[in-house]
């Protein structure tokens, strides 16, 4: 249970291919047990705009190398980190919290995006038509956007990086990463992963930073900045909107969720709660994807609620880093406050609030807690909880329980439990939100679109389209 560091966990930044130290430092916590972890480069606004020049320089050669080239840099990339999986995954955990099955997947699925967009950076189409009119030939082709900056998260520190390193470099473009400062050191381990892959100096540039505003209003507003793809919360992304606006930046957003989570008449109730115990604690529950409201048709509402509870009851709580343990700690003890307030909300709203076990009192961990009798509408359901906490509304008509789910600002994911899948489906195809689970607990595929409507966020990441963020796209009209 110690807390050392992987062989290969640089602590500083990383600008033009050089590590450095920063000029002043700041502090990442173990949560599970609120001790140092590492003292991580601090970087400063000029150092922000350092790593812009560098992606700046080195984005010319970048842009002409041959698609190819690039595509094996990030296949490279694949290799290494599927070699050292764990110790990606024990990163995650020591500054994350999260159990380390949790981390083991979400480093697997970080690794997807190095291998899926190596197989899509060849794959880069433009097209040919003649105009309707004949007078002239369309033909459309696709080049790299320039400087792209890219913000994180925490909750996926390793999945979050990799999202975007690879469709951007797939593209041709270089970067600059701005990790989440709780979860800076597996940014950084994937950015030496990269440079051991081949990356050239300057392609990759990381950028953890204590000052998140001050540094990435400086970089928006540099002109050698070309795009931003930014994962994190709704009013932060609209404050990142707003600065984008001044310099009319593309940008991809992926925002919060408030996933709703449908249980049907005539579901498969095991089946049910073996999702939902996938779709609400998977991380313990600090997803963007996590089902945050459950809506449980009233004949199977006492089935669901019991089986629910007994296996929520079975999670072993404690460090993510003890391997028998299956949920861990929250990000930090200021995240786990905000959860206990919703539950406060909610039993002042006249909730009945139930914790099926006891959680460790050192480090920021939670319970898991299923809430029974409150409203739709009530301030848990419109909020997005980011913790292990299941709130349980009943319905009796389909047609209601499509209402609730769709009635929120947010469109992120939906789960429905139907058994019958052309039911499934179609009342899938009524949610109001960019990604649907049908008689499954998780949707995330590098090879699927990721993304929401609504205030969930604009753009996709992933599948076919991913790449398509870091392109524009040019028409060149021929005389015939
Ligand atoms: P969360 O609530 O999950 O911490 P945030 O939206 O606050 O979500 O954080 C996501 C990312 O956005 C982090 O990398 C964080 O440092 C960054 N961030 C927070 N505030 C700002 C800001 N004003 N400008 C730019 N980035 C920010």
């Amino acid at each position: 249970m110690s807390a050392t560091l992987p062989q290969h966990a640089p602590t500083g930044l990383l600008i033009g291919g050089d590590w450095s130290a920063g000029d002043t430092q700041f502090e990442v916590l173990d949560p599970a047990s609120l001790e140092t972890l590492a003292m991580v480069g601090d970087a400063s606004v000029a150092d922000g705009l350092d790593a812009v020049a560098a992606a700046h320089d080195a984005f010319g050669a970048w842009a002409a190398t041959p698609a190819r080239e690039r595509a094996e840099v990030l296949r490279r990339a694949f290799e290494i980190m599927t070699a050292e999986i764990e110790d990606c995954a024990r990163l995650i955990v020591l500054e994350n919290g999260k159990a380390f099955s949790d981390a083991m997947g979400e480093a697997r699925y970080a690794a997807e995006f190095f291998r899926w967009f190596a197989e899509e950076a060849v794959r880069v189409a433009g097209g040919f038509r003649d105009a309707p009119a004949g007078d002239k030939m369309i033909i459309t082709d696709h080049t790299p956007a320039g400087v792209a900056y890219l913000i994180t998260p925490w909750n996926f520190p390793a999945a979050m990086a990799t999202r975007k390193l690879a469709p951007a470099l797939a593209a041709g473009c270089t970067t600059v990463l701005k990790p989440a400062e709780q979860t800076p050191l597996t940014a950084l381990w994937v950015g030496e992963v990269l440079q051991r892959a081949g990356a050239p100096a300057g392609v990759v540039n990381i950028v953890a930073t204590s000052q998140a505003g001050p540094v990435s209003e400086a970089i928006l507003a540099d002109p050698r900045v070309a795009t931003l793809s930014f994962t994190g919360s709704t009013p932060v992304g609209k404050i990142l909107l707003a600065q984008t606006a001044q310099r009319v930046l593309t940008s991809s957003m992926e925002l919060g969720g408030n996933a709703p989570f449908l249980v049907l008449e005539g579901a498969d109730v095991e089946a049910a709660v073996d999702g939902a115990m996938v779709a609400k604690m998977r991380n313990g529950g600090a997803a963007c994807t996590a089902a945050n409201r459950f809506y449980v048709h009233a004949s199977l509402v006492d089935e669901f609620s019991s089986r629910f509870r007994s296996a929520l009851a079975a999670m072993r709580i404690g460090p993510g880093i003890d391997r028998s343990n299956d949920l861990g700690a929250m990000v930090s003890t200021g995240e786990r406050d905000k959860i206990n307030q919703l539950l406060e909300d909610a039993a002042a709203e006249g909730g009945r609030v139930d914790a099926v076990s006891e959680a460790p009192t050192a480090g920021a961990f939670i319970a898991p807690h299923l809430v029974h009798g409150v409203e739709h509408g009530s301030t848990l359901t419109r909020n997005e909880v980011f913790g292990p906490v299941a709130p349980i509304v009943t319905f009796e008509d389909t047609r209601d329980a499509i209402r609730m789910a769709n009635d929120t600002e947010y469109g992120l994911i939906s789960y429905v439990y139907a058994r019958d899948k052309g039911v499934g489906i179609t009342v899938g195809r009524q949610l109001q939100s960019g990604m649907v689970a049908i008689d499954r607990g998780v949707v995330s595929d590098a090879a699927a679109p990721f993304g929401g409507m609504k205030e969930s966020g604009l753009g996709r990441e992933g599948g076919f389209h991913g790449i398509h963020e870091f392109l524009e796209t040019r028409y060149l009209a021929v005389d015939w």
